[in-house]
């Protein structure tokens, strides 16, 4: 990634504005805990602001309808100090074994979750919990996701990860051989994408500057 002349490393930060959504999804619905994402929202969130206004650090929020519809303001309020806000579920769901027709359906209405509130049409995705089905990939082509944040197989270069691994899924990776699900996926597919029955123009394609597949759209701050 090129940096301005003068500086060694850029920093990427990000938040999550999970609030109550994080702990609803995992059943926890107590008094006790429901107060900690309170704080999130009516602490936490004009506090960051604050702080990166101070500092001058753009950022990425990843934002679940459920903090949306809960807090509009709040987060009305990250777009208008400048910052981007990316799709990270309706109720911080887990993707990992959902059925595909209901993970499209809780897509295209987080997105319209944003729409509505927002008024603004998310470019990027994080996965709730970095949780991800083997559908996920091809629901955010379908629906026009530019970058998501949610896998860590590089730091600082944006890549496309291999779909091949979808069909030896249970090969755990020491397996090795033609059943191994890290070594059946095909050569290359790291940087050139996918294999050649899918465009390398999609959607999930980079699109410089952005980052795909790490922190954000934008390199926070440099250093
Ligand atoms: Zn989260």
């Amino acid at each position: 990634m090129p940096l301005p002349q003068d500086k060694q490393f850029a920093l990427a930060v990000t938040v999550d504005f999970d609030a109550h959504a994080a702990w609803l999804a995992k059943g926890r619905n107590d008094p006790a805990i429901l107060a900690r994402g309170e704080f999130g929202a009516e602490v936490g969130v004009p506090r960051l602001l604050d702080i990166f206004d101070r500092y001058r650090i753009p950022t990425t929020w990843g934002i679940p309808g459920h903090s949306i519809m809960t807090w509009p303001d709040a987060c009305k309020d990250v777009l208008a100090r400048g910052h981007e806000v990316c799709a990270h579920g309706v109720y911080h769901e887990n993707l990992t074994d959902m059925p595909e027709p209901i993970e499209r359906k809780l897509m295209a209405h987080q997105i319209q979750q944003h729409l509505d509130v927002l008024g603004t049409r998310p470019r990027g995705y994080r996965a709730p919990s970095g949780s991800l089905s083997y559908n996920t990939f091809e629901i955010l082509e379908e629906f026009g996701l530019d970058w998501h944040s949610s896998l860590s197989g590089r730091d600082f270069e944006p890549y496309h990860p291999g779909r091949s691994w979808r069909s030896t899924r249970t090969a755990p990776p020491s397996t090795g051989g033609s059943t191994g699900c890290w070594s059946s996926r095909p050569r290359g597919s790291w940087r050139t994408g996918w294999p050649s029955s899918t465009s390398a123009a999609t959607p999930w394609a980079c699109r410089p500057p952005t980052w795909c597949c790490g922190a954000g759209p934008t390199p926070s701050t440099t250093a």
